[in-house]
């Protein structure tokens, strides 16, 4: 197994540099970049995004309820659930002050007035021209945060499951696997063949999962050369670049020191080693710009070779691609407060204030599917501009397209961090739910 699988990061490692090389010199054409709807984009989603998606919704059903029935006692459960809860949220929080305070300190969006000028000017036409990203910011806009919320919490209620399963919305599916699970676990005898069903389900799933993977170096070769075809290496040096750096920096800070010491902390074990051991989710992240659809493989390897309980990562993983979302937390702290910068606003400390919570609630609320926190950052935006209310000043929603250009880059990043910070939360909770040394 281990030998298969160290053949498969080489070779998503090997299609990520090929993609990047055939984006960067044979796609790419400063003067006409292709499009977002290129074949590359095309192949990409068909290849993988796709058969990774298939996958997703049996799975968290199946893994949730094989997970719980595994647990078993509801005080347990209970137990996990907090502190899995207590966690995310944490840990969001830390990523958002980290945000915060580097955009602030290094203030990328104090630019020269001309150069901030045609980025304000250039991202009015982005904003303008895309009309797809356009149209699910203003919704989101019309949104209040209370009825955001709302809207989540409702989904955590649902009515009809097969509803939620065939939208495609995972709270609702979780919630209900939890309470199946429990009930399939306090039902003794009775209900014993289906606890075994389930179980041998979910290993079946996973099985299916192994095959889909194959797939990864393929379609993360379509969709890294579609991402350096659009965007191209020199926007990275072009004026967003101290602001694409800031959000690096972060999420560097956040990946590779905060998280690892975390982990190290409440579980002594070697965190590198455990990034290592999950590196085929983390490059499947950074590939698919999606924690949703990298689910599969998070699991894969998190039950594989990072020797997380299956009593743990069935229900803190697929919880965590949903909620759980580190990079994008910080990241919407840095956007926004670079946008206002840019546009020639201070903010005070109080409205920072209102920058790190409602970050944190935009960015659970945000789907793990690329480019989700772009457009719930509009809820940071519309709660800092009501705290500026009085000064008659507001920031405009299509400040957001001065971002637009550039955020699949950010976003490959801030997934992978996203994914990492649940990945991190298993290994966590394994301590709390470890399974029985027979495999129950
Ligand atoms: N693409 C991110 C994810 O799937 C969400 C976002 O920040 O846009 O985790």
């Amino acid at each position: 197994m281990s030998k298969a699988t160290n053949w498969l990061t080489a070779l998503i490692v090997l299609s990520m540099v090929l993609g990047v090389l055939f984006g960067e010199f044979i796609l790419f054409d400063s003067d006409t970049p292709i499009g977002g709807d290129h074949w590359t984009k095309s192949v990409g989603d068909l290849v993988l995004i796709r058969p990774l998606k298939m996958l997703v919704i049996p799975l968290i059903f199946l893994s949730v309820v094989a997970g719980i029935t595994r647990i078993g006692d509801p005080s347990k459960l209970g137990r996990l659930g907090l502190s899995t809860v207590a966690y995310y949220l944490g840990t969001m929080l830390i990523a958002v002050v980290i945000g915060a305070s580097l955009v602030s300190f290094f203030q990328p969006g104090q630019l020269d007035p001309e150069v901030a000028a045609t980025l304000q000017q250039d991202g009015q036409a982005l904003f303008d021209a895309n009309e797809t990203k356009r149209t699910q910011i203003q919704d989101m806009q019309s949104q209040s945060l209370g009825s955001t919320w709302m809207n989540i919490l409702s989904q955590c209620i649902p009515t009809n499951v097969f509803a939620e399963m065939v939208n495609g919305r995972p709270l609702g599916i979780i919630v209900f696997a939890l309470g199946f699970g429990l009930a399939l676990a306090a039902g003794g005898r009775r209900t014993e063949a289906a606890r075994r069903f389930f179980d041998a389900a979910f290993e079946g799933m996973m099985i299916f999962v192994q095959w889909v993977i194959w797939l990864t170096p393929i379609g993360v070769f379509f969709l890294v050369a579609w991402t350096v075809g659009t965007i191209g290496f020199a926007t990275i040096l072009g004026p967003l670049g101290s602001y694409i750096g800031v959000v690096l920096l972060g999420l560097l800070i956040h990946g590779a020191l905060v998280l690892p010491l975390i982990l190290w902390l409440l579980t002594g074990t070697n965190p590198y080693r455990f990034m290592w051991q999950m590196r085929r989710a983390l490059l499947t992240a950074f590939g698919t710009d999606s924690s949703s659809a990298t689910l599969p493989v998070t699991m894969d390897c998190a039950e594989g070779e990072g020797g997380c309980s299956k009593r743990a990562s069935n229900f803190v993983l697929p919880l965590g691609s949903t909620v759980n979302m580190d990079g994008t937390a910080l990241y919407e702290a840095v956007a926004v407060v670079f946008l206002f910068q840019l546009f020639g606003f201070e903010l005070a400390f109080s409205e920072l204030v209102v920058v790190v919570i409602t970050a944190t609630l935009a960015a659970i609320g945000a789907a793990g599917i690329p480019s989700a926190g772009l457009v719930t950052m509009v809820i940071v935006i519309a709660a800092v501009n009501s705290s500026l209310a009085g000064t008659g000043e507001a920031l405009p929603l299509a400040a957001i397209g001065v971002i637009l250009g550039v955020d699949r880059i950010v976003d490959m990043c801030r997934t992978t961090v996203n994914v990492w910070g649940d990945a991190t939360a298993a290994k966590v909770m394994t301590r709390i739910a470890p399974d029985d040394p027979d495999g129950d």
